[in-house]
Parts: C-alpha cells; structure tokens; sequence
C-alpha cells in the first residue's frame, strides 16, 4: 500500500483524535514522525500535540522524537521534560543530541559530565562530534530505516493510516460543499487554520468534481475504500512554481490525465482545466 501523509493530514489527524477523545498510540506517534520532513514541521508537530493536552511517553520522547531536534535549547527543553518525574532511567541519546547540538567542545564535554549524574556513561570521544548535523541526519535516517523494517514486518502504517481516512471521512461527510466554499473563500474571518485550509481545498476539488474528472471528462476509473470516485487533485499552477491553493487553482483529474497533464505539459490541457476551475467556483453542491 502506498501511504504517504504529509504535515496537513498529521495535524489534522491529531486534531480529529482529539474530537474523539482518543491519545494517540505510539505506534501512531512514530508514523507521524516518520512523516514529518523537515524540523519545522517537527515543531508544528509537537505543538499540535501540546496544544491538545496529550502527555507524551517517554518512550516515544526519548527515543524517538529526540533524534529530530535541531535546536540546543529545544533539546535542553525536551530534557527537562522527559526527566521531570524520572531520574533513574538511562536515555542516552538524549545526550548525545545535546553533545551533537553544543556550539563548542568545552559544552559537549560538560554534557557528558552531566550525563554520568544521571547514570549515562558516554565515552569521551563523543566530545569531538559536538555541532554535527550531518551525525544528527545519520542517525535520523537510521531511525527511519528501523521504523522502516518495522513497518514492513507489522503492517502497522496501513491500519492508522485507514484509522485516518475513516475519521477523515467521518468529518467530511458531514460538511456540505456550500460550508466548505465558504470557509475557503472569507480568507480572512475564515475559522479554519492554515493546515486545515489545504485539507478543505482538496475535498473542495473532489466534491465539485462530482466524480468527473475534469480533463477527459470520463467517470473515475474506480471508487476508493470509502465508496467515493477516486480522483487526484491537481495545482493548475503548480505550487512549486509560486500557484496558490485555492479553489482558483485546482481541479481533480483521474489518474490518467493527472499523468498526462505533468507529463506533456500542453497548453490545451493547461487552458481546459483553468476554464473547468473557473465553472467550478459557479457550481453548487448536489
Ligand atoms: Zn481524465
Ligand atoms: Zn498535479
């Protein structure tokens, strides 16, 4: 199964966990992470789940949130806060997250000093890889590569994945396109946040479509798990190139003319879609 989930589908997630009042699980917690591209969405992340109240594990802080950190004092910060009711356990990576993220060798030095109060015996070598991004990517990577094989062996990924789409739905189904067209388009007193906005622009597409897709014209070739045609959504100007994602900018196309429009680049193409983006802005939902 082909499952990728991007910062807007995390968040979210959280979110709809939190209408139901579920905790995520670890197992959750780590595919999210797995998910996240770059530390700034790490810290969107982390907020997200602050915000809504959860009470991380240490289990998960420690051993796998930590290796994503790439800022001294926020490594300082999640310290704090994994030994906050806990002095006896031995996380070592922890400090070695600290020691890769000192500016100096004096500070990496006194980090594996500080490490020998809490029971973590570092050898002194480790001083010499203080500021080290490139050993912090290493080990992200292998942390990845692990979560990786145990994704593989578990099948874990595609069952909170189809967790996700059916809250997902849960939550579309009951918003008509009118609320949806509204909340896109008053952008300013509009309630809905930044993440959700590109998640509401999707399901925007998808329901103006009606199952058309709107290059060829021909029916979706098939209906997803949910019962709902499956089609992709396409940035007309791609956001790449500085398109914006709006119900201006997009259309859903069928996989096969999604292919095609990426592919040939044709101006015709390029023309029909902007119309169809255009009609759809008029339409009503059904
Ligand atoms: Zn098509
Ligand atoms: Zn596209």
């Amino acid at each position: 199964m082909n499952i990728k989930m991007n910062i807007d589908e995390i968040l979210l997630f959280l979110d709809l966990m939190e209408k139901e009042k579920k905790t995520p699980l670890l197992d959750e917690l780590k595919m999210m992470l797995y998910y996240l591209e770059n530390y700034d969405e790490v810290k969107k992340f982390y907020k997200k789940v602050k915000e809504n109240g959860y009470r991380l594990p240490n289990k998960f802080l420690a051993f796998s949130l930590v290796h994503f950190i790439e800022n001294f004092e926020e490594c300082i910060a999640l310290k704090k806060e994994i030994y906050q009711n806990n002095t006896k356990r031995k996380y070592s990576d922890v400090f070695i997250q600290q020691i890769l993220l000192s500016g100096t060798k004096e500070q990496a030095k006194e980090t594996i000093e500080e490490a020998k109060g809490y029971g973590v015996l570092l050898k002194n070598t480790w001083a010499d890889k203080y500021d080290s991004i490139r050993e912090i990517i290493k080990r992200q990577e292998e942390w990845k590569r692990i979560i990786k094989e145990q994704l593989i062996e578990n099948d874990n990924f595609p069952k909170i994945y189809n967790d996700f789409s059916r809250l997902k739905h849960k939550y579309f189904d009951n918003i008509p396109l009118e609320y949806i067209k509204g909340e896109l388009s008053n952008r300013n007193q509009s309630q809905i946040s930044v993440y959700t906005r590109s998640v509401f622009i999707k399901e925007y597409a998808r329901r103006i479509s009606n199952g058309v897709c709107q290059l060829c014209d021909k029916g979706a070739p098939f209906r997803d798990k949910h019962g709902n045609p499956f089609l992709e959504v396409h940035h007309i100007q791609y956001l790449s190139e500085g398109g914006s994602d709006s119900m201006e900018n997009v259309v859903a196309l069928c996989p096969n003319c999604h292919r095609r429009i990426h592919h040939l680049q044709l101006e015709a193409d390029f023309k029909k879609v902007l119309e169809k983006a255009k009609i759809n802005l008029n339409k009503n939902g059904e």
